[in-house]
């Protein structure tokens, strides 16, 4: 048994109505007969709030997690907004890019960057490119042509590692990313950076997890990292990403700002007030922005449960499985209905796994043909999606004013076939 869906759940310009949900004016279910099923459908003036809310809490280089989710429309609105855009690989800054990005609002992440990459954020000027490793700082000095610079962060790993509600403090780090503090090889670092002619040490870079909903751990490692900071004198100290967010009832995140005071409190109290505190947060500045809307196709009832499938699952939300993350579902028609009955919300794949919801709540009278949300879908759902059983990845539908446009339109069989020789 569980209450109505709770509106903190929803972005917030979202509406619930008796029989239908309206997101800045939208109705969800008129969007569904304009569109079909599935979308994703995003609540533009709140993606814009919050990131207005990290450009004015942080230092001018705070930057969006792009991989949380990117299109040439969010690219366009996180810049206008003041933020800068992180990208981690090629395909990402080639989007930048086409979307009018500048090249210095640009930062280059990767554990792996390809020469290809590094070249490419040295030519168009890229504001930071953020090294994570050896070959990494070798390979840019072979990148750099002639008369070309760099400004460079060096990721360290701070030796703290952030869960959902505690902390371990890792005596040794083990992590694909970054350099050790503890074993010196972030100093090191440092200093072989800075013998490289053209390239500038602007900063140093942590990044300690994500879907925190602790703050705790970003004081252990700002208290961790400070003595480097101070050694090389750098400009800049980036936070990182991963501030958590509600994704289903009785969770309760930090806010953008809370976060951000937090971490000025502790970079403050080590001694960095001088420093300029940047960060980069995905998931806080877009998944509580969005929701995704199914169609019931099939319904029954097995020996230990009730199964509800949908016309999606692990292709556009591929979280459940890889992280068994939670969500909650409500059926469109009757958002406000207490929700009685338990079911696994699972998808159209060919897997036992492809599941949504391992066990959601719904109103009794749920049956074939209904609409049902999920709230909070706007990280890490269209940007993972695949073509798992070659279905069409959904449409990307920005919801603003009372008017909805398609950002990214629904794919093709053609879209698929494409690709084909
Ligand atoms: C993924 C990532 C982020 C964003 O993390 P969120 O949890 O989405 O805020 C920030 N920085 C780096 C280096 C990342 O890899």
């Amino acid at each position: 048994m569980a209450e109505p869906v709770s509106s903190a759940l929803l972005s917030a310009n979202a509406h619930i109505l008796d029989d239908d949900v309206l997101i800045a004016g939208v109705s969800l279910s008129e969007t569904a007969q304009q569109f079909g099923t599935p979308f994703f459908l995003y609540d533009e003036d709140d993606i814009r709030a919050r990131a207005h809310e990290a450009a004015a809490v942080f230092n001018d280089g705070v930057a969006y997690a792009s991989k949380a989710f990117l299109c040439g429309a969010m690219a366009r609105l996180v810049v206008a907004e003041g933020l800068c855009l992180d990208v981690s690989t090629a395909g990402e800054l080639d989007l930048a890019l086409r979307a009018g990005v500048p090249g210095s609002r640009l930062i280059l992440h990767g554990n792996n960057k390809s020469r290809d990459e590094l070249q490419l954020a040295v030519d168009v000027g890229a504001r930071r490119i953020v090294l994570d490793n050896d070959d990494d700082i070798a390979h840019l000095a072979l990148s750099l042509g002639k008369g070309q610079r760099a400004d460079v962060m060096i990721r360290v790993t701070p030796g703290v590692e952030a869960h959902t509600h505690e902390f371990v403090q890792t005596g040794q780090e083990d992590s694909k990313f970054g350099f050790s503090l503890a074993t010196g090889a972030a100093a090191d670092a440092a200093r072989a950076v800075r013998k490289i002619p053209g390239v500038r040490l602007a900063g140093f870079h942590m990044h300690i997890g994500s879907q925190i909903f602790d703050l705790t751990p970003w004081s252990v490692a700002i208290a961790a990292i400070a003595p480097l900071v101070r050694e090389f004198d750098v400009e800049e100290l980036c936070v990182g990403g991963g501030l958590g967010v509600a994704y289903v009832a009785g969770e309760e995140a930090p806010t953008i700002s809370e976060w951000g005071a937090y971490v000025r409190g502790a970079a403050e109290g080590a001694g960095l007030a001088h420093v300029a505190l940047t960060a980069e947060p995905g998931r806080s500045i877009v998944a509580p922005t969005a929701v995704t809307l199914y169609e019931v196709g099939t319904m029954k009832t097995a020996a230990q449960r009730r199964y509800i499938a949908v016309n999606g699952g692990m292709s556009d939300n591929p979280r459940p499985v890889l992280y068994g993350s939670g969500y909650e579902a409500f059926l469109l028609r009757e958002p406000r209905a207490s929700r009685d009955t338990s079911a696994r919300i699972v998808g159209k794949h060919c897997e036992s796994g492809d599941v949504l919801i391992d066990e959601a709540w719904v109103p009794d009278d749920i049956s074939v043909g209904d609409l049902l949300v999920t709230p909070v879908t706007g990280a890490y759902g269209i940007s993972m999606a695949s073509n798992y059983n070659r279905v069409p990845r959904p449409p990307v539908l920005f919801a603003r004013d009372g008017h909805v446009r398609a950002v990214q339109r629904r794919e093709t069989f053609d879209d698929l076939a494409r690709l084909e020789v």
